[in-house]
Order: C-alpha cells, then structure tokens, then sequence
C-alpha cells in the first residue's frame, strides 16, 4: 500500500503549491509512482478523508481555519507545513502588526464587514509539526526531498546554516558591501541564495537558523555603518509572528 498524501490550502498566494506542480517530470513520475496523492486542489477534484501524509499551505488567519487544520492533523500521522506562510506565518503576518480592524478596513474599505480574520500565524501555533518545507516558494526539489526522507523513515537533512555560506560557494559579492541590508547572517539555508545571486537580498523566507549569531549581525551592521532599526524593517517580511501582538 503506498502511502496517502494529501494537500490543503489555507491562507495564501497558492504560490508553495503551483511550485510543486512545477517538478521536474522525473520527479513526478517518481512521487507519483511512491505515493498516492488524494488530495490537491489546484490539481484534481476527486477529495479523500483518509490520508497519512498532509502538506499544509499557508497560515492560519480565520477562527474557522483552526477548527480545520485541528480535524487534519487528528487525520495525518505526518503533518508537514508547506512554505513560509505555513512554517514562520510570512507575509500575512504583516497585518498583526494593525490592530484587525484598521488592516480589515485598509484592505477592505466600507465591505469590511463581510470578513472575519484574526492575527495571522503559523501551523504551529495551532498544531504540532513534524516537519517543514521552508521557502516562499519553497526551492523546487525540496518537496521531493522532504518526501523521499519520509518513505525512507528518515528525517529530512535541511540545512541549520546560514544563507551567507551558500552565497559564498555562489561567488557573490556580499550585498553590504554595496551599502544594503541583508538577513543571509541569521536565515537558513537551502535556497543556494538564489536572491543575491539574481542581484537582490535575502529577505528571510526560509526563516532563522535554530541558533543565530546575532552578535555577528550586529557587528556587520556596525562595521558598515548600518542600524539595527534598519535590518528589523526587512525582518519584518516574513519573521515577525513571534514578535507582535497574537
Ligand atoms: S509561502 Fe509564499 S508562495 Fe507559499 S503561499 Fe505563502 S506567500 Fe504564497
Ligand atoms: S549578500 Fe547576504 S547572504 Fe550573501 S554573504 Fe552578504 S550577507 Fe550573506
Ligand atoms: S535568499 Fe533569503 S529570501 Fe531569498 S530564497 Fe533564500 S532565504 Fe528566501
């Protein structure tokens, strides 16, 4: 019997599952060929109960979306969180930032009456978490990898290092010494840093590593004549869910 997987949406771009359908042929023949997959949305309108393996996408960010994701992970023996909606909470925490009335009236004028929301958070501020597929949007390959970990009774080997060292084997030339920002000190790895490497930052979508050198942070802001106020407002992207109001 090959195992169930199934994937649920909850508050997001869809942008960690449209990634996933975009694998390479090879790799979804080979997951195709390991698993059954009896749930995707985006991809299939047959719908099952009886799953083991769940991927969960985005963040929590409605009252009844709790309810929810409680009800799959009493289904799932694994419980996997998809993205960095789903991982640290991402973008949608911005809005827990505004008190929910100010963010529901920005976004939504005079109709916001028509939308509950709550402060954004996520997977694991609702359920336990077994494992996490970082990224918006996750790296193409990481999924298959994660899976291929599981099969196997495995943990799945993610990177606890910073981005800073694959930009180095990259051969970047560090965004500080342009007189930018950067969280590749803190963030973790596994992306290749593809940002810098298309000429941009990182921003912190992977998330921090479990422990930061912030001290070394601090001292390359200081060395470059840069605040912390200044990296604190590109944190706030993607990693300020434990940081503000729940
Ligand atoms: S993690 Fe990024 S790509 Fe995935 S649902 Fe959230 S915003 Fe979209
Ligand atoms: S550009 Fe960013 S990720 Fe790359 S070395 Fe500099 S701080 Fe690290
Ligand atoms: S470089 Fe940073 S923002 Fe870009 S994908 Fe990697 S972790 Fe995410």
């Amino acid at each position: 019997m090959k195992p169930k997987v199934a994937f649920f949406d909850f508050s997001g771009c869809e942008g960690c599952q449209l990634d996933a359908l975009n694998l390479d042929a090879g790799d979804v023949v080979d997951l195709l060929n390991a698993v059954d997959i009896v749930n995707f949305r985006e991809v299939m309108t047959e719908r099952a109960d009886d799953y083991d393996i769940a991927f969960i996408e985005g963040s929590v960010t409605r009252e009844s979306e709790i309810a929810r994701l409680q009800k799959i992970r009493s289904q799932a023996k694994v419980l996997v969180a998809l993205g960095a909606c789903a991982s640290i909470g991402g973008v949608n925490c911005l809005k827990n930032h505004l008190p929910m009335e100010e963010a529901l009236r920005i976004v939504y004028g005079d109709k916001a009456g028509y939308y509950d929301t709550i402060p954004a958070r996520p997977a694991n501020a609702v359920v336990a978490v077994d494992y996490y597929v970082r990224g918006c949007p996750p790296v193409t390959g990481e999924l298959v990898k994660v899976v291929k970990a599981l099969l196997l009774g495995k943990k799945p080997e993610i990177p606890n290092f910073p981005v800073c060292v694959e930009c180095k084997m990259a051969g970047n030339i560090c965004v500080f010494e342009r007189g930018k920002t950067c969280l590749g000190p803190v963030i973790r790895a596994g992306c290749s840093a593809i940002c810098v490497t298309s000429g941009r930052h990182c921003w912190g979508c992977r998330g921090l590593v479990d422990e930061p050198n912030v001290d070394s942070e601090k001292d390359i802001l200081q060395k470059y004549g840069l605040t912390v106020a200044q990296v604190v407002e590109k944190f706030k992207i993607y990693n300020t869910y434990g940081d503000v109001a729940k």
